[in-house]
């Protein structure tokens, strides 16, 4: 195996990474992209656990400001995040990478439910372990499952794919031309500060657990790999 600096990895992957310029639907292409970016690091010998968002087809919030129910709309949120790892497992597996879903809310026809032991195990075998349906739960984001997930399966540091955002900056590059980048924060850093790199309720979990966060921009080729070989590329957030 390969000198990494990561082991076993978790990553999140918004629903905008899988959604391509259009920024809302599923686009095969841009999946199939990440999915073989997944693959180099995976025949590295990395570990490799993926949290899918759903925000390309559906956020709870949004459904509230227009007038649903919102734990309703949280749960349709929860549903998008099931699509988006069927795309996913579909891609992986089209390289060759053996995958499997586990999902928050039991689904058995087209995947197993959360067990942790045995997504513990199936990253053991050398599975790519995706992790649908958030939480389960109403209220939390794909960033809290992250965090939950991967202090569940002992990761060695949480990934945070973003898209054409090189790490963590003191404003929005895009709005603001004085912004510069960290290259290492603490998790009470980002509290304190308030930036916006993951909701404080996924922030908070991370510190609690001691995970290390990478922040990195995931449309620049070969970086993923070059996260778990412990290159300095995008921001590093530790305890
Ligand atoms: N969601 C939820 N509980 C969870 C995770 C997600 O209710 O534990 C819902 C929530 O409505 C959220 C949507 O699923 O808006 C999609 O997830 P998220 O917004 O985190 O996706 P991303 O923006 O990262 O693509």
């Amino acid at each position: 195996m390969t000198e990494v600096k990561y082991k076993r990895v978790i990553m999140k992957l918004s629903g905008e990474a899988l959604a391509g310029d259009k920024g809302s639907g599923i686009n095969p292409p841009v999946i199939k992209t990440v999915a073989q970016e997944l693959k180099d690091v995976h025949d590295m010998g990395v570990q490799i656990a993926i949290v899918c968002g759903g925000g390309n087809m559906w956020r709870g919030e949004t459904g509230e400001q227009m007038g649903m129910e919102r734990v309703q709309a949280d749960y349709i949120g929860m549903l998008a995040t099931v699509m988006n790892a069927l795309a996913l497992q579909d891609s992986l597996e089209s390289l060759g990478v053996p995958t499997r879903v586990q999902t928050a809310i039991e689904m058995r026809q087209i995947a197993e439910p959360y067990i942790r032991r045995k997504a513990v195990r199936h990253l053991e075998k050398d599975r790519i372990v995706i992790f649908a349906a958030g939480t389960g739960s109403p209220y939390f984001s794909t960033d809290t499952t992250a965090a939950l997930r991967g202090a569940e399966i002992n990761a060695d540091a949480i990934l945070m794919a973003k898209n054409g955002v090189d790490g963590i900056y003191s404003a929005d590059p895009n709005k603001d031309a004085s912004a510069t980048k960290y290259e290492e924060l603490t998790h009470m850093d980002i509290i304190d500060k308030g930036l916006n790199v993951m909701d404080t309720t996924a922030s908070s979990l991370s510190m609690e657990n001691n995970i290390p966060l990478v922040v990195f921009n995931l449309n620049q080729p070969g970086n993923i790999k070059k996260v778990v070989e412990g290159q300095k590329i995008g921001t590093t957030v530790r305890g």
